[in-house]
Parts: C-alpha cells; structure tokens; sequence
C-alpha cells in the first residue's frame, strides 16, 4: 500500500511538473504572437499631487487580451517574456504607445506626465537611449513628460555601465524614477550617484499605514530623504483614506492607488481627468 501510494505520489509530481512546463511552452508560443495579434494594451493609473490634488500624470502598465485564455496578468508573463527577449520588441511598442498616449493628452491641453516601467533586460539593451531619443522625435512628446522606471536591481548592477546609461537618458530630458523604493536589498549610496528624479515608495510600507509604527517611520525617513536630496516622492499603492492623509501630513509629494484610480484603459482617461478637476481641483 505505502509503496503504491508512494508511487503514486511521485506521478502526481511528474504530471504537475511537465503540466506546468507545458503551460510555459504554450504562453511562450502565444506571447510571441501577442505583439503581431494586437492583443497587447496598456491601462493607465492616474498619480495625484498632494498639494494641488491634481493629477499630474499616468502610469502605463501592460495587459494582455489573451482571447482564450482572457485578461493575463503582466505579473505572470512580464518575467517570461524577459527570459524570452521578448520583452524587446514589446517595450518598443510600450514606450512608442506610452509616449504617443502621452502626446495626444498635450493636443488636448492636459500636460501630463507618462511612466513607463523597463524591465532589466530593455534597460541593458544597447540601443535604448537610441530608441528612446527616436520615439520622442517621432511623437513629437517633450522628453520631460517621459518617466522611465527602473528598479533598485538595475540601479544595482554594473555600477559604470548603469550611471553611464542614466546620464544619456538625462542628456535627452527624461525623468528617472526608482519602483518599488525599498525592496530591493540595495545600498542607499546610489542615490547620490545616479542623477534620478524620483523615489516610488514600494506598497508593502504604505500598506502598513496604521497598523505598524515601524513602517511608518520608514516612510517618513523616506520622505525627508527624499526632500534632502531634492527627489519627488511617490507613494504607491494607496488605498484609503488614512493613507492618505499620513502621507499628506507627511508632506509625500504624489500619490498613486486604487484609493484614487485603478489602472484604466485610454478611453475613461479624459473622462476620469474632467470629473477630478471637479472633483479635487
Ligand atoms: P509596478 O510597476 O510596481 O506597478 C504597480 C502595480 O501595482 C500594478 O500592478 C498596479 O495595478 C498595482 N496597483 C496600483 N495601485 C494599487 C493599489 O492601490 N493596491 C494594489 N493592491 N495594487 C495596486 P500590475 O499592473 O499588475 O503590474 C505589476 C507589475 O508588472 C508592475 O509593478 C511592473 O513591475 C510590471 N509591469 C507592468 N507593466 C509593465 C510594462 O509595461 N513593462 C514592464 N517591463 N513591466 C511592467
Ligand atoms: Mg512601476
Ligand atoms: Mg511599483
Ligand atoms: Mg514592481
């Protein structure tokens, strides 16, 4: 009996793993034709000013209209279209729709910012400072409406090379903002070094606002680093109210969540823009 069931066991872990190598194999093939079917779209979550409770600019970040399979999160193909290099040829056409999306808010007459997320392998490509200074000839988008994000991983590695790459990018006009400040196991001692823009308070701290002292000193060390150092500072993830009015009281600069807006697709962006002009402004 043990024996079988042992057996048994081991079957049941055989078919787990070539299921789950399978289904790696089967997104593989559907993500390469993602780009081509046009079942790539960004959504655009809105950042507010603290201040002047205006919003002054939308993230972009990148959903994949599977029709089989539906909406596929970018947590769960981001990665593997990394490991791809697919990530190449589809952050082109990130930061070409992002810059473009941006564009058509300025003819409106709403000068907003873009921030586009770059994951480590478009980051470390050769040609990006290249292809960026293309886009933004081509879109016609001031450079300062463009927020590239990086990680503190990349920040991390190749110390010239990454420096180097960020000095390029400010000599073309773009911002630089560090995602997910603080859950990245790095040393402060880049933010001296590298010529950013602005600190993206990770969501795992805010979302501690109230229930631990310990997370919100963090925040406000955060904060007042930030100030001291001339960055803006953004909280991520905010989701209700006592949030907000911490980092209101902390003197955070924008923030950004569910609190104000979930990300959403180009069309409600308009909409969105004229009821918070009523709404916060
Ligand atoms: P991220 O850049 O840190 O983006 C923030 C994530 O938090 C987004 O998830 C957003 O929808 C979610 N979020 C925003 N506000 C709230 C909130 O109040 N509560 C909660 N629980 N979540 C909130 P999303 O869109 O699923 O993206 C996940 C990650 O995938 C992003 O994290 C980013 O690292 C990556 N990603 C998304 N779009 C792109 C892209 O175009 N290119 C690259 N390279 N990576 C992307
Ligand atoms: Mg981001
Ligand atoms: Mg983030
Ligand atoms: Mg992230």
């Amino acid at each position: 009996r043990a024996k079988a069931s042992g057996k048994n066991k081991y079957m049941f872990y055989a078919a787990k793993m070539s299921d789950v190598e399978d289904e790696k194999h089967f997104l593989e093939g559907e993500l390469s034709k993602a780009l081509q079917n046009e079942e790539l779209v960004l959504h655009y979550q809105p950042q507010v000013d603290l201040a002047t409770k205006r919003i002054v600019g939308f993230e972009a970040l990148l959903r994949w209209h599977h029709p089989k399979l539906g909406l596929v999160s970018p947590a769960s193909f981001i990665p593997l279209a990394e490991e791809t290099g697919l990530i190449i040829p589809m952050g082109e056409w990130i930061i070409r729709t992002a810059c473009k999306q941006a564009a058509t808010w300025r003819d409106g007459g709403y000068e907003l910012k873009v921030g586009v997320n770059l994951s480590p392998l478009q980051f470390n490509q050769s040609n990006l400072v290249g292809l960026i200074a293309h886009i933004l000839k081509e879109t016609k988008l001031p450079p300062h409406l463009l927020d590239l994000e990086i990680t503190e991983g990349i920040a991390m590695k190749k110390e010239e090379q990454v420096i180097k790459k960020l000095h390029q990018l400010k000599e073309l006009g773009v911002q630089i903002s560090i995602d997910d400040f603080g859950t990245g196991y790095s040393s402060l001692s880049y933010l001296t070094k590298y010529p950013i823009h602005t600190l993206k308070i990770a969501r795992e701290f805010i979302r501690e606002i109230g229930t631990s002292r310990q997370e919100e000193a963090i925040i406000s060390s955060i904060v007042m680093m930030a100030k001291n150092l001339g960055l803006t500072v953004i909280a991520e993830g905010v989701e209700t109210n006592v949030q907000w009015q911490f980092l209101e009281k902390q003197d955070c600069d924008h923030i950004q969540g569910f609190y104000i807006s979930k990300p959403i697709p180009e069309t409600e962006i308009i909409a969105l823009l004229q009821k918070s002009e009523a709404h916060y402004g």
